[in-house]
Parts: structure tokens; sequence; C-alpha cells
């Protein structure tokens, strides 16, 4: 019989077979695909069916900020499904309102209710109907080169509750926010930069018309799309926007928030305060599927005396707020979030930015806490992006040395989990710099 404490024999090649034979990955063509497999895992550390280990510098997508395996959360969730595994949303625990009240506890003060959902999507979902029943307007403007989820066709094909504004199909925006690096030379200070943006984003909002703009969704440092960290002024300008126009502002903190920056969330080193907070990955780090809202108080009361529209099944599901309870607990007496400060600004950081020194490669190094890309260009001059064909080079090297590396277009995440260690990242630190060795010399 198979237990937990006596996994079935599998090798690697088994695991892929069964896996290619019957699973539909997301983001993928599927003819082609070679899956990674994993068995096991424990801290930033995560191992094959063969024993081959790897420092787990992607923390999976970028939500295991406590690690793989902490006991504390194992044991939480544990003692939750002894005790009651599933409740209905409408009742209350004990359990749910102290995971909300542990989330509040390090949100901004305004801030005084949490809406849970099963993820980071549903989760900007459920942000973006508040912000449109708040304030009864339509549009939202958010940015390009940003990820919020990928869901909103299923309410598009929905036939009952067509009371329900159809609100995906209509008034979404871009702008371009902030990116220093890619503005083309237009800006060449963080500071003309910020102005740029907000300038642009003002004129988008009045030929929009303020009137008719519910929210600015943001995500407060863009994750996915780069780690790109907003230069001074930006956010509060921003928020001086919202208040100007009677706009809601959203961030999304699904991949920045619970100690990802080293910080509880990403906007704690910013000089803003949003009316939404959307969260999720780091909050009980993936440990059971979770996400929510948080609600500020004003908005909050809206729904005093009127329906919030919106709910799911397994929203504030007993497993994933008993996970959050204890993730959250051991964050607060581990000291995790100060450990990712730490690191970030002692060991990552520093390391990477010694790292762009040796390596003529990394265009830039841009990041905080354990949130940090390195962007990889064939020339630094022109700043033209590395070609997918050396980023493959790259990842392989890294996984040959023993990193499984987050990659996206032509930047390396770095985003160990905000447990790691010094003695981790210094290992992390070499196989970067042998990898990018071994690819610039083979190519050179
Ligand atoms: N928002 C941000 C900033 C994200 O990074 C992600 C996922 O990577 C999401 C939302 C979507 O979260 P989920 O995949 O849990 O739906």
């Amino acid at each position: 019989m198979t237990t937990l404490d006596s996994p079935r024999e599998t090798s690697n090649a088994d695991a892929v077979a069964r896996d290619r034979a019957n699973v539909f990955h997301s983001w993928s063509a599927q003819a082609a695909l070679k899956p990674l497999a994993f068995a096991g895992g424990s801290g930033t550390t995560i191992w094959d069916y063969e024993g081959n280990e790897y420092l787990d510098f992607s923390s999976q997508l970028v939500n295991v900020n406590i690690g793989h395996q902490h006991p504390a959360v194992i044991a939480g969730i544990q003692n939750q499904l002894a005790q009651l595994a599933t409740l209905a949303p409408a009742h209350a625990s004990d359990v749910r309102g102290t995971a909300a009240e542990k989330i509040l506890a390090h949100a901004p003060a305004n801030m005084s209710k949490v809406f849970f959902t099963n993820g980071g999507a549903d989760a900007n979902e459920n942000a973006i109907r508040m912000a449109r029943l708040h304030t009864g307007r339509d549009k939202v403007i958010s940015r390009y080169r940003s990820y919020h989820g990928n869901t909103g066709a299923a309410i598009v094909a929905t036939g009952d509750w067509r009371r329900i504004p159809n609100e995906y199909a209509r008034g979404h925006l871009h702008v371009f926010g902030p990116y220093l690096y890619r503005s083309n030379f237009w800006a060449t200070t963080p500071e003309q930069e910020s102005e740029r943006a907000l300038e642009y984003l003002r004129r988008t909002i009045v030929a929009e018309g303020a009137e008719s703009i519910a929210a600015i969704l943001l995500e407060t440092i863009p994750g996915t799309a780069g780690v790109l960290v907003p230069p001074p002024g930006y956010l509060a300008g921003v928020r001086a926007l919202c208040d100007e126009f009677g706009i809601l502002l959203i961030l999304d903190e699904v991949m920045s928030g619970f100690g990802r920056t080293g910080d509880w969330f990403a906007l704690d080193a910013f000089d803003v305060v949003p009316d939404l907070i959307t969260f999720a990955k780091g909050v009980n780090s993936g440990y059971v599927p979770v996400g929510g809202v948080i609600i500020s108080e004003e908005i909050a009361a809206t729904f005093d005396e009127r329906v919030f529209p919106g709910g799911l099944t397994y929203s504030g599901h007993p497993l994933a707020a008993a996970s959050i309870v204890a993730s959250i607990t051991a964050f607060e007496e581990e000291q995790i979030v100060e450990n990712a400060a730490m690191i970030g600004r002692d060991h990552l950081g520093p390391g990477l930015l010694a790292l762009a020194e040796r390596h003529a490669v990394i265009g830039e190094v841009r990041g905080r806490g354990v949130f940090w890309a390195v962007e990889l260009v064939a020339d630094r001059e022109s700043r033209t992006p590395v070609d997918a064909a050396f980023m493959g080079a790259v990842k392989a090297q890294l996984l040959q040395r023993g990193l499984l590396p987050f990659i996206a277009d032509n930047r390396i995440h770095v985003v160990p989990p905000a447990t790691v260690s010094a003695e981790e990242v210094a290992s992390a630190l070499a196989i970067i710099d042998e990898a990018l060795g071994a690819v610039t010399g083979a190519r050179a």
C-alpha cells in the first residue's frame, strides 16, 4: 500500500510519462512539453524521484514564501482536517475569523474586512466588481506589463444572473507605467520616468472621462513583468490622481505580499494607501489554494445594507484558513519578513550587483527582499534582449548545477523563499555566475 511514509517506487521518467499521458498543462503547447518531476522538498530545497536536489530559487510560481514543508503549516492543516474539513462560506468559524484577523493585523490601518477567494485571479475579479459597485462606474485602468490572473470568460458565458453586469467585456484600458530601463531614453532619471508615467496617466483619465473610471488596478511591484520597482513618487502620484478624480486604487499584492519584498506588503515601502488589496500566494505559500481581497472600511460599509453579488463554494475554506493562521504565526515568530529584508539588503542585492560587474550580459539588476530580476541583454548599449535560445541555455546550465530558476522573457527572476539562508544565497550566486560564464563563453 502507498502511504506518505513509503512513496511508491517511481523514477523521474515514470512520473513524467504518467503526467504526459494524462495531464493537460496550462500555458503550454502540449507536444513539446518536458516537465521536471519533483517528489519532495524541505525549506529552500526540492528534490526529484531519484534524489537529485535543487535550490528552489523560483519558489514555484513565486508563492512558497515560507519554504517547502514548513512543519507548523503542515500541522495546522492536519489539525483542521481532523476537526472539520469543509464549511460553507455563509457559516462562521473561528479559524476563518482568525485568518482574516491575522491578515488585517499586517494591512494598512484603513482596512477592515477580508473577502476570501480560491486564488489571485478571482481576488482581482472580485476587487474589480467591488470597485464598480462602490463607484457606480465601469472602466478599469491597469498597466501594460502586468499580470492579474487568467479568468473572466466563465462569467461572460454564464446564462443566469444576467443582472450582474458583464464586467469582463467592457471598460478595460491600459497605460504604460514606469520602466526606466526600457523607456527608450525618453527619461533618464527615475524621477523623470515617474513624472512621465503620471502625466500620461492623467491625460488618459481626462481623455476617457474621470466619471467613467471605477478603479486603477496596479501590481505594487509588477512581478512576472520583470520586478519593476516603482520610482520615487509614482505610487503616491497615482493615489493623488485617484483622490482628485474619485477613482479607487486597487493594489495587487498577489505576488509581492507576505514577505516577498522584505515587508509584509510591498506597499509598506511606499507612501501609498490603497482602497482594496488583493492577495494570494505568500499568504499561506500555496499549501492550500487561497486568495482574497482586503477591503477598506469605507468600501466594506457600502455593502452593510446592500448585497455583494459574489461568492465561491470554497471561499474561506477551513484548510486554507488554518494554513493562513499557521503561516502568518510562523512568519511572526520566526521573523521571516525580517529575514527577507536582511537577505535582500546584505546578500542577494549586493551579490547580484557584483555579478553584473563580472558579466556584460547583465543589463540591469532590480528588486528588493527576495524579489529580484536580472535582465539579460545581447548588447549593453542598445539594451537588445537576449533571445529565447540564450535563455534556454541559461536555464539548462542552472538546472545542471542544481538551481531551479524562474525564467521570464530575457530575465532570470531570483525569487527564493523568504526563509532562505545567506549560505543558500551564496551557493545560488555561485551557480548563476558559473552558468552565465558557461553560456557566454560557449557563445563567444
Ligand atoms: N496577480 C499577480 C500579481 C500574480 O502574479 C498572479 C499570478 O502569478 C495573479 C494575480 C493570479 O493569481 P492566480 O494564479 O492564483 O490566479
